[in-house]
């Protein structure tokens, strides 16, 4: 075993390095830090060779005084904070000390900088294991700081760079990021001599989102506020029809530094509920001013990440912010449990009024927020068909003028058609039309409705289905004249086991054979005239395909048995079942989108 030694001060410089500095963009953010910390009202960023060959930082800011300037690169050199309590209350984006001397282990840096307008500025150049020379410049008040060569002393390092594409990206993302959380900063980007960016200081956050991402994107945002005694959150958030399928298009801050939190994206998750399908992700901008006590930003060396006191409250908090920015635009009705969340209507913010695609609910006093053209308060029509067992909800159809019905031959119960609604409603029908025995066409006071009949009766039974669990109701089983046997695979023969509860309280009788046998006896009476095996191999198999968490048992089975239970496409509906169906459907909580 070799004697132990202490390090050289420039390897443990390289090896802090390593943690701050992992790539070009990471000098981009730290430069850019100190720029805005430094209190700087305009900020000129310049790439070359996607920063491998220069990154170079502009700013208007304090500048450092000559006396400091040696220290700058020296680790644990700061300004910002003195004694490790300072920490906790932090309110500048650097207090470690580090990038400077970091960048400066693994590139050529060189900083202009001066305090005072007229004062000369100093110019300190620095090289990877060469001494600091320090000059005399001239330049406005502000720093200047130039880095070049990036990982040119650590050839590993440099190979273990991406394409330019990527690494170029990356920067302009933290550019991006950075800029949005400070639109008071006006700020420039230019890459290889070639202006990407020039974003004039602005007050208004959404402004700033507005020329980083384009207006399309700003004018379509949602926005939600929230505070309390401690913080205050501000989300601006894609409606339903803007997604992506990974979580890019997320960004957090926190007292403006951009961080990554899995308990914000929780509440971004919990805010949308189910209104996404599965592996859908929102963009949202996601702003938190917390008391700093509150927080501890010194858990990771890129200041990356931080922590939360209460971390339970910021996923509400966001999640409340989702909730109330889509009722204010009327998506989501509001549920019971919801409107007893006590939570400061005044400080409901909107982006915009009418949302694209829907129509602009009628105000009034009206209860329901539904918001298609017909109000709750409209006369319902003659041919209106009263919502059997529930409050009076909003069918955007009441208006419409309606014909007698004619009693089909094949209207058997293919969807569940309820008998109080056959028989007190069957003289009035809405005029329907089924396309392609796929969708239901609908002629509406403003235009055309499209339903598409699986995806609706998903919802209704995926609705109906998650209400049944949590009030713990068993629907009616239908025993079958002949039981029908399922041959699983092991896997899903455990999916059977796993959720077999779920199976009994939906209705469904199963008894288990030996091997991974499944004898099926019995189905929700409501679903008695669709073929057994077809409609239950389907749910295991929506059970096994999808991964769910252990809180979501309830709507896992729920999603899966709806899936597999509902109609499918190609199935010729009659009037009375669509009538029904477009009925049911209005009474969902979110009758927009499926659970998947
Ligand atoms: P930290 O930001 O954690 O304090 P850095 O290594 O990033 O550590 O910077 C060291 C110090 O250099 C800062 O505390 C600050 O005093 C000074 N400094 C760095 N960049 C600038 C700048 N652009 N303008 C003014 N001062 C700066
Ligand atoms: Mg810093």
């Amino acid at each position: 075993m070799p004697r132990i030694r202490l390090l050289t001060a420039s390897t443990v410089n390289k090896i802090a390095a390593g943690e701050v500095i992992e790539r070009p963009a990471s000098v981009v953010k730290e430069l850019m830090e100190n720029a805005i910390d430094a209190g700087s009202s305009k900020i000129i960023l310049e790439i070359k060779d996607a920063g491998k060959t220069l990154i170079k930082i502009i700013d208007n800011g304090c500048g450092i005084e000559k006396e400091d300037a040696p220290l700058v690169f020296e680790r644990h050199a700061t300004s910002k904070m003195d004694i490790i309590e300072d920490i906790y209350a932090i309110a500048t984006m650097g207090f470690r000390g580090e990038a400077l001397s970091s960048i400066a282990a693994v590139a050529n840096v060189e900083v202009l900088t001066c305090t005072k307008e007229g004062d000369s500025a100093a110019l300190l150049i620095k090289r990877p294991s060469e001494d600091l020379v320090v000059k005399e410049g001239a330049r406005a008040k502000g720093t200047t700081i130039s880095v070049s060569d990036l990982f040119a002393n650590i050839p590993v390092r440099r190979q273990f760079l991406s394409t330019d594409t990527a690494e170029l990206g990356r920067i302009t993302n933290v550019f991006t990021a950075l800029s949005v959380a400070h639109p008071e900063i006006s700020f420039r980007y230019i890459c290889d001599g070639k202006e990407k960016a020039n974003y004039q200081a602005t007050e208004n956050p959404l402004n700033r989102i507005r020329d980083a991402y384009g207006s399309a994107l700003a004018d379509s945002l949602l926005s939600g506020k929230y505070s309390d005694e401690i913080l205050e959150v501000t989300v601006f958030f894609s409606n339903l029809d803007l997604t992506r399928a990974n979580r890019t298009g997320q960004s957090f801050f926190v007292n403006r530094r951009l961080i990554e939190n899995k308990n914000m994206e929780r509440g971004l998750r919990i805010g949308y509920r189910d209104l996404l399908p599965g592996g859908r992700f929102p963009i949202a901008f996601v702003f938190v001013r917390i008391n700093p006590d509150e927080i501890d930003v010194n858990v990771h060396p890129a200041k990356r990440e931080i922590r939360f006191a209460d971390e339970e409250r910021i996923h509400r908090a966001v999640g409340k912010c989702i909730t109330e920015g889509f009722r204010a635009k009327s998506i989501v009705r509001p549920s019971a449990a919801d409107s007893e969340n006590a939570l400061n209507k005044e400080s409901i913010t909107s982006t915009q009024d009418t949302l694209p695609g829907l129509y602009e609910p009628k105000t009034g006093e009206q209860k329901s927020t539904f918001s298609f053209g017909a109000s709750t308060n409209a006369h319902p029509a003659p041919g209106h068909v009263p919502a059997s067992g529930s409050e009076s909800k909003a069918n955007p159809f009441q208006e419409l003028p309606v014909q007698p019905f004619v009693p089909q031959q094949s209207s058997e119960a293919k969807i569940g058609v309820g008998e109080q609604f056959k028989n007190d409603a069957r003289q009035y029908l809405i005029p329907y039309f089924q396309l392609h025995n796929t969708y239901i066409l609908c002629q509406i006071k403003n235009g055309l409705l499209m339903i598409d009949q699986h995806v609706a009766h998903e919802r209704i039974l995926y609705e109906k289905a998650l209400k049944g669990l949590s009030a713990g109701e068993r629907p009616v089983t239908q025993q079958l004249l002949f039981p029908v046997m399922l041959e699983l695979t092991a896997e899903q023969k455990l999916m059977v086991d796993t959720f077999f509860k779920a199976f009994e309280q939906t209705g469904f009788a199963l008894r288990s054979l030996s091997g991974n046998c499944v004898v099926v006896d019995g189905v929700p009476a409501a679903h008695k005239d669709q073929p057994v095996k077809q409609m239950v191999l389907e749910m295991v198999d929506e059970l096994t395909k999808n991964s769910f968490g252990p809180n979501d048992y309830d709507k896992h089975y729920a999603s899966s048995y709806a899936c597999g239970a509902a109609i499918k496409a190609g199935q010729p509906l009659s009037l009375e079942e669509i009538n029904y169906l477009v009925d049911m459907l209005f009474q969902c909580e979110n009758p927009y989108t499926c659970p998947h």
